[in-house]
């Protein structure tokens, strides 16, 4: 059965049955429910650098980091000042405002392929105005994407069965009518002769490919040697658009995302132009350029961005695009992100993945790590996954067991084991001892499971 709660949250269950009478499923974002899991989805009374307190008053070491955007750890005083000062000034204008200028000045000089960018209010905007603006700068119909990688709740993009090549995919939810995922293709992360034979058949109605820079939403794949530039070579061929959205990635995994840890290796991709570096025509980004606030962007070739109204003839608007307030936050997180936070993110994330896969082996619990750069999941498999079909081979009962006994000892993980888990640079090591301390716990937990 679906375990339970170890020890009651009674403040926690309160306000989830209240939340229940007014929200549907008693949250406003599914993953925040413990539908998988079991048991009542504690909520957040505060949060502070790396710990959460709970209705309960109960402290945890945070593994969620509000699923991305807090690299720097909850309330971080810089980012506070700066949105104190932001909101002295106003809340929003309607008018064109500095910030957001000095936010997009921050994001063009971080990513060099990124040349114009537009600001939105989250990642889902970000990927929706994307393929719309890369179907209307190819005027070709057809959004390939992969099973498992998830772009926000677009209708396009929300098929992802693995439907296999080139199979025109189903809905996956009720609401998205055919007529609207039938331009999706879905395809097999990381199958280089599946993304071949789909350009093969249809080349020459595929206005792009949107692709997780490093795959975050099915546990964490990271792209394999080779495909990254497979999925350039593919595109250019086909004069397609190449999108990395980088949601998650961007901003997290380097000063320049994914894009700075394997973009900038030159390649040859046998199209003439000699060694290029694997720049994609279109990035998305959201999370760690909001720091928290509702603040996403999507952007890259200027050429490209010239077909966006008004400078061009693809309509996309926002009443709080570029929001002062959310635009200040963002600037002062990537401000503060410099490359002591990435050092210490990214050692944080090898000492916990480490100790986890640690934890497990010694428990005898079947697991494998995918890792990209500092985000990192455990999958409850020992299989090697390397795409949504292997991903899906995990014991989700030893996992709801896992995150369980991890609650329990202190640690609030994501409540999914098709997750990244999140650190920041905020975690210092009293926050990492407790975590170190409950994964033997944990793991002993998930071999009873
Ligand atoms: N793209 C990726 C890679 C994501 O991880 C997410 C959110 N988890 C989104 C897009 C959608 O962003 P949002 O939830 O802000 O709409």
């Amino acid at each position: 059965g679906v375990p339970s709660d170890l020890t009651p949250a009674p403040a926690s269950q309160a306000l989830f049955d209240r939340a229940s009478a007014v929200l549907p499923g008693g949250v406003n974002s599914p993953v925040r429910a413990f539908r998988a899991v079991g048991g009542t989805p504690r909520f957040t009374a505060s949060a502070s650098g790396p710990w959460l307190t709970d209705a309960d008053g109960v402290r945890r070491v945070d593994l969620i980091g509000s699923w991305g955007p807090m690299i720097l750890g909850h309330g971080h005083p810089a980012v506070r000042e700066a949105v104190v000062a932001a909101a002295e000034k106003g809340f929003s204008f309607g008018t064109p405002s500095e910030g957001e200028v000095l936010l997009a000045e921050e994001l063009v000089a971080r990513v060099e392929p990124l040349e114009k960018v537009r600001l939105v209010s989250s990642g889902t905007e970000a990927t929706m105005s994307a393929i719309r603006l890369a179907r209307g700068f190819t005027g070709r119909p057809v959004v390939v994407k992969f099973a498992g990688c998830y772009h926000g709740h677009v209708d396009a993009l929300l098929a992802s069965a693995g439907s296999g090549l080139a199979t025109f995919a189903l809905p996956d939810t009720p609401g998205v009518t055919p007529e609207s995922a039938a331009e999706t293709l879905v395809l097999p992360f990381n199958d280089v002769p599946a993304l071949e034979q789909a350009f093969a058949v249809h080349g020459d109605r595929i206005a792009c490919v949107i692709t997780e820079a490093a795959a975050g939403n099915m546990g964490v794949v990271p792209p394999a040697p080779g495909w990254t530039a497979a999925l350039l070579r593919e595109t250019r061929r086909a004069g397609a658009l190449l999108i990395s959205d980088e949601v998650m990635t961007g901003f997290r995994l380097s000063r320049a995302g994914w894009f700075g840890l394997e973009g900038r290796q030159r390649v040859d991709l046998g199209d003439g132009a000699g060694e290029q570096a694997l720049a994609p025509d279109l990035f998305t980004f959201g999370k760690v350029m909001g720091g928290g606030f509702p603040v996403a962007a999507f952007g890259g070739r200027a050429d490209v961005m010239a077909h966006l109204a008004p400078a061009g003839p693809v309509y996309q608007a926002g009443t709080l695009s570029g929001n002062p307030v959310a635009s200040a936050a963002g600037l002062a997180t990537l401000q503060h992100c410099t490359d002591e936070v990435y050092a210490r993110v990214d050692a944080v994330a090898a000492t916990i993945r480490d100790a986890a896969s640690a934890a497990l082996a010694a428990e005898g619990v079947p697991h494998t790590l995918g890792v990209a750069g500092s985000m990192f999941s455990v999958f409850f498999t020992d299989v090697d996954v390397v795409d949504y079909d292997t991903a899906r081979t995990q014991d989700a009962g030893a996992f709801a067991a896992f995150f369980h006994a991890m609650l329990d000892a202190g640690v609030h993980l994501p409540p999914s084991c098709y997750e990244s888990w999140f650190c920041s640079a905020s975690h210092d090591d009293d926050a990492v001892n407790v975590v170190l301390e409950a994964l033997p716990v944990a793991a002993r937990a998930a071999a009873a499971a």
